[in-house]
């Protein structure tokens, strides 16, 4: 587990500890609480130790103590439920592991962290928000927009997908809506702009200290790459075309997807990063393509 997850769960987790502790405390002070508190925890032990000795246990015992207990803590301003430690995980009560694997929880860590570091300083939109009335073909869009969003829920079907198309036909939208969804989904993604790509492949080509690998590690390491403009960032000549193969090669051998907008035809794609990086993006098998134009959309046959 990456250093940083560890530390926000090891923090949420003294934090609902200490907040319990608290309210423990607070309420021990009423020497009424105190005294039904120390009955009712003495009942816990005895059962406890019953069990061990698999002797019967009475549970009625409990019930008389308990609700007083509740009342007391009612009448203090307090809440029984605030003695025990409210974890924001309830699943692995904040340690990350939940039936001997990674929780669910960690990916949503991965995932936030990964959207303050895209720069992404605003909530992308979701599915939800979708407007098709501006398009010349609702329905197609609407199906296409639809099928999207299953592509999210089980991004194995196809391995890269490319959607191509000028400028103001809803590209980052609809890009914005696939990220919402695969954290909703609670997959660890990370979403960038071509620009931040670019910017940080140089960084790393410039980096010779400890920090290097994590620079790029991001790119390699979560479950969908979404890269937005591509074709309108700078290309750093023997090191965006360089590095942007090393992340797709890796992607494309550990089966992993990447979603691209872009503005560019085919043509200039190949023009413009090589054959190499040209055939692992635009290969029949492992992607496809999506052309919106003029407001309408095709879908290119290009498998
Ligand atoms: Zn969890």
């Amino acid at each position: 587990m990456d250093k940083f997850v560890k530390d926000i769960l090891e923090n949420r987790k003294l934090n609902a500890e200490k907040k319990a502790q608290d309210t423990l405390k607070r309420a021990l002070y009423d020497k009424s609480f105190k005294s039904i508190y120390s009955k009712y925890k003495s009942l816990e032990i005895e059962k406890a130790k019953n069990e061990v000795y698999n002797k019967p246990f009475d549970n009625k015992k409990l019930e008389d103590p308990l609700n007083s207990l509740k009342k007391r803590l009612k009448e203090l301003g307090l809440k029984y439920e605030d003695l025990s430690p409210s974890y924001t995980c309830k699943k692995c009560e904040d340690t990350g592991i939940y039936n001997n694997k990674e929780c669910d929880c960690v990916k949503e860590i991965k995932s936030n962290e990964l959207l303050k570091l895209s720069g992404l300083n605003f909530k992308p939109h979701t599915f939800a928000e979708s407007n098709f009335s501006i398009f010349d073909n609702p329905e197609i869009l609407k199906k296409f927009y639809s099928a999207m969003k299953s592509w999210c829920n089980t991004p194995t079907t196809i391995k890269n997908i490319i959607i191509s198309g000028q400028s103001g036909v809803g590209k980052s939208f609809l890009l914005e809506c696939m990220l919402s969804e695969l954290i909703e989904q609670k997959k660890y993604v990370l979403y960038t702009t071509a620009f931040t790509l670019s910017q940080n492949l140089l960084k790393y080509h410039t980096t010779f200290d400890a920090n290097k690998e994590s620079i790029i590690a991001p790119y390699l390491d979560c479950d969908v790459l979404i890269i937005d403009d591509l074709g309108t960032e700078p290309i750093f000549k023997n090191v965006t075309e360089e590095y942007l193969y090393l992340i797709l090669n890796q992607r494309t051998f550990e089966q992993k997807p990447v979603i691209i907008s872009t503005n560019l035809s085919l043509e200039n794609i190949k023009n413009r990063y090589g054959e190499r990086i040209f055939s692992r993006l635009i290969n029949k098998s492992l992607c496809k393509l999506f052309q919106i134009e003029n407001r309408d959309l095709r879908l290119k046959k290009n498998n």
